[in-house]
């Protein structure tokens, strides 16, 4: 029997939570943000569960070329534009868009050899600093992309800094609004958050780009959470109980002993640790479902293991039968057997960080499959 942990990614929520983006954005064109693996998720397996997307926005060329594999002729969005040169070639052999964000990306159209002109996203920096023209710039930076004949469309792009949160997008939209007002192409601004914290149809605008909603998780945790916004989790990662130990009071867990029993407990120590992408700064007291009942981690998680108080599961009256398939599920985040969901949001948070980098780091040597 292999070691018993597994991902799961679950087309029907991808399936489901793509269409919650396009609701709250009704009248305009839907990329899935499958950078990064498709979040971790895997792109071939998150695939079926977001086909219904108007296009594919990632910024890896090879995983360009994956959507390509997969049989997708629709529309893909290179996020970042090309890096190099030579990366145009292959724009124009696999008809990718990409962005523009700077003069050496227009320097290298200008002496592309191409027969179809390319599609371009026009990026304007309104705010963020990252990538991007300055609103000072980004008209010149148009007209000489519009006098190439390397280019056939252009569309005008900004990104939010702060669109799940207070400081919101009014300032960013002011800018890339006054800027825009006459220039011709379609528009893309809106990331998870704006999408659905800010759906006015002038913020959704032509094309939204949601990630981290499509993959079930809230993207303004903790003031909202994912089923606030009908969101379904995308990834189950689950394993097992492997042993069981019985603490007396005085008896502590794992390295550094940093846990301590203070009266008779039992625990149950599962297949997990930090080596399959399980946050080991996360501490005692981290959540986890057992057999789809809450309960918590205990002590410092290491490399392959870590330990739960099985006490709820007791008083659940659950009796846990090592070895039988069926007992003994441990849901690390996402959704239980018996239909409890954990969302990954929160034991985000119990590593002081989002669901996204969660998501992102599941570790290679976890066997992931699509339902
Ligand atoms: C990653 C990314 C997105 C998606 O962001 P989420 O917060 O995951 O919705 C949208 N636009 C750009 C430019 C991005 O890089």
């Amino acid at each position: 029997m292999p070691r018993p942990i597994q991902a799961t990614i679950h087309t029907e929520s991808l399936r489901h939570n793509l269409a919650r983006a396009r609701a709250a954005a009704p009248d305009s064109r839907v990329w899935a943000v499958v950078k990064a693996n498709a979040y971790g998720h895997g792109i071939e397996l998150a695939f079926d569960g977001l086909r219904a997307a108007d296009g594919f926005a990632l910024l890896d060329l090879d995983e360009a070329r994956r959507v390509r594999a997969l049989g997708w002729r629709g529309p893909v969005l290179l996020l970042e534009g090309v890096f190099e040169q030579r990366d145009l070639e292959l724009c124009s052999r696999l008809d990718l868009w990409h962005t523009v964000h700077c003069d050496e990306q227009i320097d290298m159209l200008a002496t592309h050899k191409t027969n179809l002109p390319h599609r371009v996203f026009l990026k304007m920096n309104s705010g963020m600093n990252r990538l991007g023209f300055t609103p000072e710039r980004y008209r010149s930076a148009w007209t000489r992309l519009n006098a190439l004949p390397q280019v056939d469309e252009i569309s005008l792009m900004t990104h939010f800094s702060d669109a799940d949160g207070a400081p919101g997008i009014a300032a960013q939209m002011a800018v890339f609004v006054a800027v825009t007002r006459d220039l011709p192409g379609e528009r893309s601004l809106s990331n998870s958050a704006a999408t659905l914290r800010h759906p006015e149809p002038e913020t959704a605008s032509d094309w939204v780009r949601p990630g981290i909603a499509i993959y079930g998780s809230a993207p303004d945790y903790p003031d909202r959470c994912a089923s606030d916004w009908d969101l379904l989790p995308a990834m189950t990662l689950a394993s097992k109980i492997i042993a069981t130990q019985d603490l007396q009071a005085g008896q502590s867990v794992g390295y550094g002993s940093s846990f301590t029993a203070t009266e008779p407990m039992r625990i149950g120590v599962v297949a997990c640790g930090y080596a399959d992408g399980y946050p080991r700064v996360c501490g005692t007291g981290t959540p986890v479902l057992v057999n789809g009942v809450r309960t918590r981690t205990i002590g410092r998680v290491s490399m392959d293991m870590l330990a739960v108080d099985l006490g709820p599961l007791a008083e659940a009256g659950q009796h846990l039968g090592l070895g039988t398939a069926a007992a003994n599920e441990v849901i690390l985040w996402g959704r239980s057997s018996q239909g409890t969901v954990l969302d990954i949001d929160e034991v985000a948070r119990h590593a002081g960080t989002l669901g996204y980098e969660l998501m992102c780091a599941l570790a290679p040597r976890v066997p992931s499959l699509a339902d």
